[in-house]
């Protein structure tokens, strides 16, 4: 078995068809490393099937149920419930190296390089860079990295009431620590940038990496039109988009029932 994977996250059938795409990107770039989905209960029987056919792994955590830390800790700060069923990578301890990929990533170009990284390695988020976006992150598992985490939220909570705001503050020598645990942008290239410096994203555009599709605009709830098979987008925008969606089409919508 490998000692590395990429793992994902999804708590309802939506976005398990974001980590249904995400897992045909990692095929697409041919990655050496197996993926992981994470899923919670509320996940449909034959969505759970479908990620079964391209996942190595689909794991059910449950974090409501369970009778431990994190399910105290869970009582008293109800509102972090997505944030705390992402910290259950950590304990993945199947595995020594992991990279995690929120379910609305798309890889682009084969990253099996990142496991060269270490703990905690991301990419500057664009609203605050000296905050790491939480949709890319290198991690090493452990349980005792778990426990931390849960007793830090229980303590401390999230600045931003999610996962990324929680990451940050336990990580906190991300901004000024080892340079060498700051991704390039490329490897989690968020839509924001797609509008706010368009020179730089044709400049730069053919190397990128990882196209992160942050916000509420996924893109499963974008118009496609079936019959030109083409995407309902600003201009900037569609490519990224229609490859999302190719992929779906492709790989994922003509399997479906
Ligand atoms: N997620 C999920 N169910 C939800 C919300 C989020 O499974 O209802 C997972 C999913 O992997 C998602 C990640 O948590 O990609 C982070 O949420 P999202 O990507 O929506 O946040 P954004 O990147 O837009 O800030
Ligand atoms: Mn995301």
């Amino acid at each position: 078995m490998s000692s590395r994977a990429w793992v994902t996250l999804a708590t309802n059938d939506s976005y398990g068809l974001g980590a249904l795409v995400l897992a045909h990107s990692l095929r697409r770039v041919g990655s050496s490393y197996p993926a992981v989905v994470l899923i919670t209960p509320s996940v449909t029987d034959p969505m759970r099937e479908r990620l079964g056919g391209v996942f190595a792994e689909v794991i059910t955590v449950d974090v409501l149920d369970s009778q431990d830390a994190a399910h105290l800790a869970l009582l008293q700060r109800p509102e972090l419930g997505i944030t705390f069923t992402k910290i259950h990578c950590w304990n993945l301890t199947q595995y020594e190296k992991c990279v995690f990929l929120d379910a609305d990533t798309l890889v682009v170009q084969n990253c099996d390089e990142l496991f060269e990284r270490e703990q905690l390695s991301a990419a500057p988020d664009v609203g605050w860079p000296d905050c790491f976006n939480s949709g890319v992150f290198v991690f090493s598992p452990s349980v005792d990295t778990f426990t931390k985490l849960i007793a830090f939220a229980q303590e401390r909570g999230s600045f931003d009431g999610g996962d990324q705001g929680l990451l940050n503050s336990f990580f906190s020598d991300w901004a000024r620590g080892d340079i060498n645990k700051h991704l390039p942008f490329l490897y989690n290239v968020t839509s924001a940038a797609f509008y706010s410096y368009l020179p730089a994203l044709k400049h730069y555009g053919q190397n990128l990496k990882i196209i992160h599709f942050i916000g509420a605009a996924k893109p499963w709830l974008q118009q496609f039109n079936f019959e030109s098979g083409s995407v309902d987008a600003p201009d900037h925008i569609r490519g990224f988009l229609q490859l999302w969606w190719d992929l779906f089409v492709g790989q994922v919508h003509s399997q479906l029932d």
